[in-house]
């Protein structure tokens, strides 16, 4: 029998540099599967349907977590819906492919208990402290208030589990050619031992 895939999760801080690192590394792992999420949220300028995220209305949102089209799926930063696709993430794994997508930390949680026989390795980004991040994600993209108090909830939540991942990466303003090397070092790692 085939063996089984690799499932890197990649989770982090709101506007800690998740995006770009994945991007970066979708350019340079041709063989990885980037599996892509649902969400209702906006879209953002610069995103494209289908590269990370289909966009989707709420009502198909609900059409899916209807049909169990979910493996998981939460709702967050003031109710915009996030998922990922039991299609998207269990075929590859079942071909002994490696995926690696980006989700917060109560979906990571979910898929660990989900799927207990998967090899699930987690990298943790930490873009540093929530006065520098907030500022960053302003940058980015307006919000409200109640938006950006959400998030900052969330970045607690998404720090405690910064000890629960087998890789860190202090994400350093400035320096994002080292830290980039460091995230490929890190996945071709993962792709030897898997
Ligand atoms: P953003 O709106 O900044 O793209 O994403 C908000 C948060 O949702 C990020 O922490 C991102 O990792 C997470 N996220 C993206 N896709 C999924 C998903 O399919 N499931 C879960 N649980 N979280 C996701």
């Amino acid at each position: 029998m085939q063996k089984e895939g690799t499932l890197i999760l990649v989770v982090g801080l709101p506007g800690s540099g998740k995006g770009t690192l994945i991007s970066y590394a979708k350019k340079h792992f041709p063989s990885i599967v980037f599996p892509i999420s649902w969400t209702t949220r906006p879209k953002r300028p610069g995103e494209r349907e289908g590269e990370v995220y289909h966009f989707v209305a709420e009502e198909e949102f609900s059409r899916a977590v209807s049909a169990g089209e979910f493996l998981e799926w939460v709702s967050i930063d003031g109710g915009h819906r996030y998922g990922t696709l039991r299609r998207e993430i269990l075929l590859p794994l079942s071909e002994g492919k490696t995926l690696l997508r980006e989700v917060e930390v109560a979906g990571a949680k979910k898929l660990r208990a989900l799927l207990p026989e998967v090899d699930i390795v987690y990298i943790f980004i930490d873009g540093g402290p929530w006065e520098d991040l907030s500022k960053r994600m302003l940058e980015r993209a307006p919000m409200s208030e109640e938006e950006l108090e959400e998030r900052h909830k969330r970045y607690e939540r998404e720090l405690s589990f910064k000890s629960e991942a087998k890789y860190v990466i202090e994400n350093v303003y400035g320096k994002l050619g080292e830290v980039e090397q460091e995230f490929s070092d890190i996945i071709s790692r993962i792709e030897r031992e898997s």
